[in-house]
């Protein structure tokens, strides 16, 4: 490595140069996020309506529009250094497999053994439990990313975790209960029998494949249930935002670095959380007026929240025991159809995101098909070496698809994207697009209706 960390394929930043704070946009935001409500009562929440739920400190973190920045603890920033700064990586083999005149760049978060962006804020989750003398935590998981990096997280900090996973991911990935086993955490296919919620779900519909707000509504369930034990999410919240800040402050820094400046950023979005904070400081130039980056959000078109969502108070899962927050949704019951396989499969959208896109700053939302997402991760695995996470091919494919505008056009434009994790859990998905079996599954209007006409009545707010 050179004195300036950088080659002419990966610019690295040094240790020390690090970020030492998270960068929390709301403090810049025109239109602050509506408030998050009580569900009984529907006035909005505070700290100690949360702290029952989330370690107090991140519940303050949840509701904190004022401060600007707020310090990473140190014990956080020691255990990122084992896997960051992480590269930003020239896609050179990518511009010249697709021959264009475009500049593409990556942010790599694949190189931990979870295999995506998710250890960032699972530590700091993580670490505030523990510093309050918390002795468990409770979380949910879909493809099992989440899991995994929670798994690590507690399992680093000596709390027990009980993980409650999606009953038809659990069923197609069972090496992902093998790792979270590994790092100490207990996981349970959900809808379960050990909970309410699950009991109530499985006597409806016993064969209930599950889905991330029926896991969320058990592992919040347990939680309030137990003693010493709090609720993690790992996106969608204000605080997973907040500390996903670091991939972006990280890209900005070393795009600095090596004096380039991006005309595109692009990321995928199934909550929200890597794309908020890839995006964020990027994002506060354009709030202050300064020139900025087109920001694109991709998401699959079998689960289109922010194309064909509607933007409202809604639920955050199935059981309607958590608070209710603004967003774009496609209605709590929303559940992908089953052949979709690309992950990004949750009904609503980060209030943070879906305030700017409502309000204009997140310029664009995209909705791509799973057969060309995969079409895009297999050139990508091909001549970028990396095998990509399906969740995190769906920016591939527009990063891709903008280049290829380059080509036509003769731009050089500058295009930067997310590339959040690695897909070495995701081989019967591959194998699927290999195979042909793999298809595509647009909701119809009527699909979306019906789950969309669930969303609730709040008398005198909607
Ligand atoms: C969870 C996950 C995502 C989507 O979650 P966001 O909160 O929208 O970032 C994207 N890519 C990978 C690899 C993931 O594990």
């Amino acid at each position: 490595m050179n004195k300036r960390h950088s080659t002419d394929y990966k610019t690295y930043l040094s240790e020390e140069e690090l970020p030492t704070h998270f960068y929390n946009i709301r403090a810049d935001m025109k239109q602050d996020i509506a408030p998050m409500l009580n569900p009984g009562n529907q006035k909005p929440v505070t700290v100690s309506d949360l702290e029952p739920v989330f370690a107090t400190e991140l519940a303050k973190q949840e509701l904190n529009n004022t401060d600007r920045f707020i310090e990473i603890p140190e014990e956080v920033r020691n255990f990122y250094k084992m896997y960051r700064p992480s590269p930003l990586v020239h896609a050179k083999f990518l511009e010249k497999e697709l021959d264009t005149p475009a500049k593409i760049y990556y942010k790599f978060e694949g190189n931990n053994t979870s295999g995506s962006h998710k250890l960032n804020s699972a530590i700091v989750q993580a670490y505030y439990a523990k510093e309050q003398g918390l002795s468990s935590l409770t979380t949910e998981t879909g493809a099992g990313q989440w899991g995994t990096a929670l798994a690590m997280a507690c399992g680093f900090f000596g709390l027990d975790l009980h993980v409650y996973m999606v009953k038809c991911s659990a069923e197609q990935k069972p090496y992902r209960k093998a790792v979270m086993e590994t790092y100490g955490a207990r996981v349970t296919p959900s809808p379960s029998l050990e909970t309410k919620v699950g009991r109530a779900i499985l006597e409806k519909d016993p064969d209930n494949s599950g889905s991330l707000g029926t896991a969320i509504s058990e592992a919040v369930e347990e939680a309030l249930a137990t003693d010493n034990c709090r609720y993690v999410l790992g996106s969608v919240l204000n605080q997973v935002l907040l500390h996903q800040s670091i991939i972006g402050l990280e890209t900005k820094a070393a795009l600095e670095k090596i004096g380039v400046t991006p005309d595109i950023v692009i990321g995928c979005a199934g909550g929200g959380s890597n794309l908020g904070g890839l995006i964020a400081p990027f994002m506060r130039d354009r709030l202050a007026g300064k020139e900025a980056p087109y920001f694109i959000a991709v998401e699959p078109a079998s689960c289109p929240t922010l194309t064909r969502g509607t933007f409202a108070y809604d639920f955050c899962d199935v059981g309607k025991v958590t608070p209710l927050a603004k967003m774009y949704t496609l209605g709590s019951g929303f559940i992908p159809s089953s052949n979709h396989a690309g992950g990004l499969r949750y009904h609503g959208m980060s209030p943070i995101l879906s305030q700017l896109y409502h309000d204009g700053f997140l310029d664009e939302a995209r909705a791509v098909e799973q057969t060309k997402v995969f079409e895009a991760a297999t050139t990508f695995a091909r001549v970028e070496g990396t095998l990509p996470a399906p969740e995190s091919a769906h920016a591939i494919r527009v990063a891709m698809d903008e280049a290829l505008k380059c080509k036509e056009t003769g731009e050089e434009k500058t295009i930067v994207f997310g590339l959040t994790g690695t897909g070495y859990f995701d081989l019967a998905a591959y194998a699927s697009y290999r195979n042909g079996t793999m298809t595509d599954y647009i909701p119809t209007e009527e699909d979306l209706q019906r789950s969309l006409q669930n969303i609730p009545h709040i008398a005198g707010i909607q």
